[in-house]
């Protein structure tokens, strides 16, 4: 099996990678490709996960991402830095089955006339006016649901629903459901402007369309990263139909991850 390992620049990633080249070294079964590999392992936290994804985006159908946290137990990140040998045991041993969480597909409409998709998120992807009141009117489908006023929307995918969307109050999402979010930042609710108040969550037959109303300078993000700060008419949001898989050989169980990271007793059983 061809593997790809995706460290962040700390010490003790960069310790981890090293253990991890010379065991897959060792191995006749395994060899190092960067460029085209069927496996990809991140070593550091959620955030190297998410830069290993999108460095390999365009070959995503094609890979399996594996994590190795070198500081807390993460939402993307199974493995510890010290169970390297156990990781390559299960490598020599793989059987190929995944687990695979929804992505967000976003196309943007821009002012001058341009249209660009713009990727995948698997996180989320935000849309904020930082000058003035972002005014908005949020379609579900074709329909209008309602004219939003606030600081911006986020837009996740259940697995990016313990990140920013959780920060914003959004709901968590097991990632097992085909699903995506729309939460509101900082909204006006008052007895002029009106919305509803609380997060959405939209199923695989729906899309959501933000339709921008007011002239602002807005930033659109798809996970770590600003994407466009080019005026925008509109942005379509809808369930991918791509996929992200992780190997399945060690796969916390959503509910023990949740309660571990913000709760800190771990006692929901597998
Ligand atoms: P960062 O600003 O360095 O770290 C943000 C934190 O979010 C890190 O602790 C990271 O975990 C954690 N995180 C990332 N994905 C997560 C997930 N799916 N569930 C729970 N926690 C998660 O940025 P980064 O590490 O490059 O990560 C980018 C993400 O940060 C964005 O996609 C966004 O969701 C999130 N973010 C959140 C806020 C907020 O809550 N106010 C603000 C900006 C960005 P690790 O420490 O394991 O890497």
């Amino acid at each position: 099996m061809k593997i790809a390992i995706y460290s962040n620049l700390g010490e003790s990633s960069n310790n981890v990678a090293t253990a991890l080249k010379k065991e897959i070294d060792k191995s006749s079964m395994l060899s190092i490709d960067g460029l085209n590999p069927e496996m990809v392992i991140s070593v550091g936290g959620d955030g190297t996960l998410l830069s290993a994804f999108h460095h390999y985006q365009d070959i995503s159908d094609r890979i399996r991402l594996v994590g190795i946290h070198t500081g807390h137990l993460g939402f993307y990140t199974d493995w510890r830095d010290y169970e390297v040998s156990e990781l390559v045991d299960s490598l020599e041993h793989d059987n190929g089955q995944s687990v695979t969480y929804p992505l967000l597909d976003i196309r943007v409409n821009y002012a001058s006339g341009g249209f660009a998709d713009k990727g995948l998120a698997l996180n989320e992807s935000t849309l904020k006016q930082i000058n003035g009141t972002m005014v908005a009117d949020l379609y579900i489908k074709n329909q209008l649901f309602e004219s939003f006023r606030g600081d911006g929307l986020c837009v996740s995918t259940p697995s990016g629903s313990t990140a920013y969307n959780k920060s914003v109050g959004g709901a968590i999402i097991n990632p097992l459901l085909n699903a995506i979010q729309v939460a509101e930042i900082s909204s006006i609710n008052n007895r002029v402007f009106r919305t509803l108040g609380s997060p959405l969550i939209i199923a695989p037959d729906e899309w959501v369309k933000v339709v921008l109303k007011s002239a602002g300078r807005t930033i659109l993000t798809c996970d770590q990263q600003v994407v466009s700060t080019d005026p925008i008419a509109s942005i379509e949001y809808r369930i991918s139909k791509h996929r992200v898989a992780f190997a399945q050989y060690r796969h916390t169980q959503f509910w023990r991850r949740v309660s571990n990271s913000f709760i800190g007793r771990p006692k929901i059983d597998d």
